[in-house]
């Protein structure tokens, strides 16, 4: 696989770079300390054409690709962590979902709302149901034309500032027999019965908020039902499984703050002087700068191979293996390159002063959201031995019954 970047790419690049330094940087760490969603950057995110990016030309987006989007992200994570989560999910993700299972209306309808800055909320997890995704219990109950959906959704990033929901529950007939789990769209403000109920008190990624949401008889028509094509009854693998696009994005937020970390401690290393030289100097800084690198290295080609690459059967999405290794590889790998960028700055490193200690708080979520890296490597796994297993957030349950559930 050719992993050169086009003249288009670069310039993208370029672009990204430019963005990130002018207004992203600078505003990094209030959105920190502040823990406010940045409006501001949204709103030069959109009108740089940074959102929406991937959604196809007949929908007003520019139809770029998943690596286009990886791009950008990775500039914008060297600079402001909660600027490249939010290119992230106005480019992969729930929007991607939509994209590939939408009506037209459906489509129309979350194009225009991304495009111009809004980032989609993927509606999942529940305080019973984390890893195990499908145990979830919030529900939608078929009443004629509409959906009535009752339950409690915890950790949701956007809570409170996302319009655009994707609410995934368990999904009733009238007459009360479960059909499966489906996703369903709603847009906060106009859907009466969609409340945030809380907002967590996050580690790091201050400026974006977690929240719980509780649904209480939240209407939601039937024309908003995203439906893959296998139904209510396999179609949660399907929607998760289109979830590849985002487990690529999170990668690259990860290795994008390692690589700015680097960046700087690389420059600390030629000018801060102890015992009379630049401690880059020092055999034992020198071996550290290399494995960092190194693991940056493999990080970025494992991500960009994931991003260029497509499902089983020409799928639009990236391959869950190759998603799910770049995910895992990238994430446990910025949590060390990180941690040891601020050691390479001694006490500094540990100040609020510079930005390492928000870094290394902010990096350190990548390998719990999105799928944890144990249940990454259960997917990776299954894979490898060839054992088709049930349903859950990697697409695959780790449960003991994996092996009854070989094909
Ligand atoms: C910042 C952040 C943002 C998030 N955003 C969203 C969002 O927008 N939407 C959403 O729906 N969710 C979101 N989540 C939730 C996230 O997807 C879950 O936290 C994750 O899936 C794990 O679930 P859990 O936290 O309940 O952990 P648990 O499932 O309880 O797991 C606890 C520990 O056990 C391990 N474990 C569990 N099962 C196995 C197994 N079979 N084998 C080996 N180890 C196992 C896990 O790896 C983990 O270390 C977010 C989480 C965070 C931290």
């Amino acid at each position: 696989m050719d992993l050169s970047l086009s003249k288009d790419e670069l310039e993208l690049q370029a672009r990204a770079r430019a963005f990130a330094d002018r207004v992203a940087r600078p505003r990094a760490a209030a959105v920190d300390r502040d823990e406010q969603y940045p409006w501001d950057i949204v709103t030069a995110l959109a009108e740089a054409g940074f959102t929406g990016m991937t959604i196809p030309k007949e929908l007003g987006g520019q139809g770029r690709s998943f690596l286009d989007a990886v791009l950008v992200t990775e500039e914008m994570a060297k600079a402001c962590t909660v600027t490249s989560r939010i290119v992230v999910e106005t480019n992969m993700g729930a929007i991607s979902t939509v994209m590939a299972y939408g009506t037209d209306e459906q489509k129309r309808l979350a194009a225009k709302l991304v495009i111009a800055g809004d980032k989609p909320a993927i509606c999942i997890t529940e305080p019973d149901a984390g890893s195990d995704a499908t145990a979830m219990t919030t529900r939608a109950d078929k009443r004629g034309d509409i959906f009535v959906i009752n339950g409690r959704k915890h950790w949701i990033t956007g809570a409170g500032v996302s319009k655009l929901h994707l609410i995934f529950a368990r999904v009733f007939d009238e007459r009360g027999k479960e059909l499966g789990i489906g996703g369903f769209l709603a847009v906060r403000d106009e859907a009466k019965g969609l409340r945030v109920t809380k907002r967590e008190k996050t580690m790091g990624l201050r400026g974006m908020p977690e929240g719980e949401l509780t649904f209480e008889n939240l209407e939601v028509p039937a024309s908003m039902v995203v439906m893959p094509p296998s139904g209510f009854r396999r179609g949660f693998a399907e929607l998760m499984n289109a979830y590849n696009s985002q487990r690529v994005g999170a990668g690259t937020v990860a290795m994008g703050v390692a690589a700015g970390a680097l960046d700087q401690a690389l420059e600390w290393a030629k000018t801060r002087e102890q015992f009379g030289r630049p401690i880059g100097e020092f055999q034992g800084l020198q071996w550290m700068l290399a494995d960092m690198q190194t693991q940056l290295t493999a990080s970025r080609l494992m991500l960009y191979a994931a991003a260029r690459s497509r499902g089983p059967g020409g799928s639009a999405f990236p391959d869950p293996m190759l998603a799910a290794q770049a995910k895992i590889h990238a994430a446990e790998t910025a949590i060390k390159i990180v941690n040891d960028a601020l050691q390479i700055f001694g006490a500094r490193g540990y100040s609020r002063d510079l930005p390492l200690e928000r870094m290394a708080r902010d990096v350190r979520m990548f390998t719990i959201g999105g799928g944890t890296a144990q249940v990454l490597r259960t997917l990776v796994a299954s894979k490898m031995l060839g054992w088709k297993l049930p349903q859950t957030r990697g697409g695959y349950a780790p449960k003991p019954s994996m092996r009854d559930a070989a094909e």
